[in-house]
């Protein structure tokens, strides 16, 4: 019998009303692991109703106290490393580095909204008039809620909750149904950190509770990361909820590499950013653009050994370099990708769809797989696949490279490997991707910076953490004043101007 998780709402675990559930794996044996209720409108109205009523004293709570908590918050979070990680590789399947490195990238948002007092200073100017003086200032939203992917159980949703909290909004997290139980790790240990009931809140469930979300008239913002026809939807519902929404989308990220690369460094390279975390992140790269045949023939010689030599296995086994896939459903997915791209002709030279690991039966294996003289007009290489499958399109020069690149639906990362300074920067001029790397091949921002892509992967004006995020989850506001000094100045009827 499998244990049902809960809800988390206002500071205490709360079990699901609805009767609806949904099973969590555990990816690498292929078991049930848990049942994640799946909330209904009630559920969620109440979850909304709790973050409102806690909303007013947060939001008057001085910015300096509020960074406290996220202090606090960031130190349990590294004593709690280990287990959060854990927590996340027994339903994603990733490996428990990957799964450490997720929490570090969540942590540095937690060290970015620490700064918020900086942060949320606004702009003052004496005497836009006659002693009259303007100050802009910036004030949270409300309630506000988050709705995140399966592929980092806890890096996006501190993508989000760390600076929205800061700002002294109220937070209802929908995490994945697929791995849960980070998200309630993580409001354990914001509740340990001293932060008011309410102001931090998980609600599990599907579609209907995201609609259920999208719809609410007491929620004021909704930030969204997942796949690019659910980003477009959350999108437009949200704003014709009249809510301000953010929604980022999926990816098909290219590696471009030149003749004059270290064609070692690039194959490295493309191990790591390929075939990391099984090919589950927005980040990765699926496609290298090999440019001129040389470079293609080189690349395909050096990738064969790597990919064949790649430890996969559970994370529990501390040699292995890619875990399993989330669910079977999604591992029938991606074999299904494979098949298509044998059926358009592609050729198929590292074939995963065989992998075996002991001990392991039931698991949702998928090794590397690599696809060579993959053309533009292939579904494999105008999808976004998600799995351990890399794609190597030739391009006979670099003009082509970079119209192959800007013509595809994505533009979340790209990257280029070159010596040439020119065409580096030139790349980074003309290339119609929200974030790009010149010989790095998984160019994630720091959280100081805002994470983002361009085209179908991100819905919205405004990008993840960093200032963007700070602008995001407040709104402007800029108070004229004046302090009559006795003089009676009379009424006016005309628009006031500086006289
Ligand atoms: P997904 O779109 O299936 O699900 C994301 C969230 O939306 C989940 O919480 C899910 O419950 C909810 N959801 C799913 N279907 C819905 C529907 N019809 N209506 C309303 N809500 C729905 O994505 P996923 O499979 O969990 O994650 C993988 C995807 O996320 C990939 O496409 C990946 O590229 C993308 N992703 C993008 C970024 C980015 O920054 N651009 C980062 C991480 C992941």
């Amino acid at each position: 019998m499998v244990a049902n998780l809960n809800h988390y709402v206002s500071g205490r675990p709360i079990e699901g009303t609805s009767g609806r559930y949904g099973d969590v794996f555990n990816p690498a044996t292929g078991l049930i692991s848990a049942r994640v209720p799946l909330a209904n409108r009630a559920e969620v109205d109440a979850a909304v109703a709790r973050a409102y009523k806690a909303f007013p004293e947060w939001a008057a709570t001085p910015p300096l106290r509020r960074a406290r908590v996220m202090y606090r918050f960031r130190e349990l979070l590294e004593k709690n490393g280990d287990r959060l990680a854990a927590v996340i590789s027994s339903e994603h399947g990733k490996v428990h580095d990957d799964a450490m490195g997720e929490v570090v990238r969540g942590m540095e948002v937690v060290e970015f909204a620490s700064g918020i007092p900086h942060l949320l200073k606004g702009d003052v100017t004496e005497n836009v008039g006659t002693q009259v003086d303007s100050h802009s200032l910036r004030q949270p939203l409300g309630v506000v809620a988050g709705i995140t992917p399966f592929n980092f159980p806890a890096m996006v949703p501190m993508w989000m909750f760390p600076v929205a909290i800061a700002c002294g909004n109220c937070f209802i997290l929908k995490p994945s149904e697929r791995d849960p139980s980070a998200s309630l790790v993580i409001a354990e240990l914001l509740k340990q950190s001293g932060l008011p009931d309410g102001v931090f809140n998980v609600v599990h469930g599907d579609k209907e509770t995201v609609d259920a979300l999208l719809d609410h008239p007491g929620i004021q913002a909704v930030s969204f990361v997942g796949s690019t026809p659910v980003a477009r939807y959350i999108y437009q519902r949200g704003c014709a909820a009249g809510k301000r929404a953010q929604a980022l989308g999926g990816a098909k990220n290219h590696l471009v590499a030149l003749p004059d690369a270290d064609l070692d460094q690039v194959a490295d390279a493309l191990m790591g950013a390929a075939f990391g975390s099984a090919g589950e992140r927005c980040m990765a790269v699926s496609v290298a653009v090999a440019v001129g045949d040389r470079v293609g023939d080189a690349l395909v010689d050096k990738l064969v050994p790597r990919i064949r030599d790649l430890k996969i296995g559970p994370a529990t086994d501390c040699t292995a370099q890619m875990g399993p896939l989330v669910t079977e459903q999604h591992r029938a997915r991606v074999v299904g990708y494979i098949e298509k791209g044998v059926e358009e002709g592609a050729s198929l030279v590292v074939d995963g769809r065989g992998c075996r690991v002991p001990d392991f039966p039931n698991g949702f294996w998928l090794a590397g797989t690599l696809f060579d003289r993959v053309k533009p007009q292939m579904t494999i290489y105008k999808e976004e696949i998600f799995g351990p499958v890399l794609s190597v399109v030739r391009v006979p020069d670099y003009d082509s490279a970079v119209e192959l690149v800007n013509t595809h639906q994505y533009g979340n990362g790209t990257a280029i490997f070159t010596r040439d300074g020119d065409c580096a920067r030139d790349f980074g001029h003309r290339i119609q991707v929200g974030m790009v790397g010149i010989n790095v091949p998984i160019p994630v921002p720091m959280a100081f910076h805002s994470f983002g892509g361009w085209k179908a992967s991100l819905f919205g004006d405004h990008y993840m953490h960093g200032p963007e995020g700070v602008r995001f989850y407040t709104r402007l506001k800029t108070i004229t004043t004046r302090w009559p000094t006795g003089l009676r100045a009379g009424a006016d009827f005309v628009m006031p101007t500086m006289k």
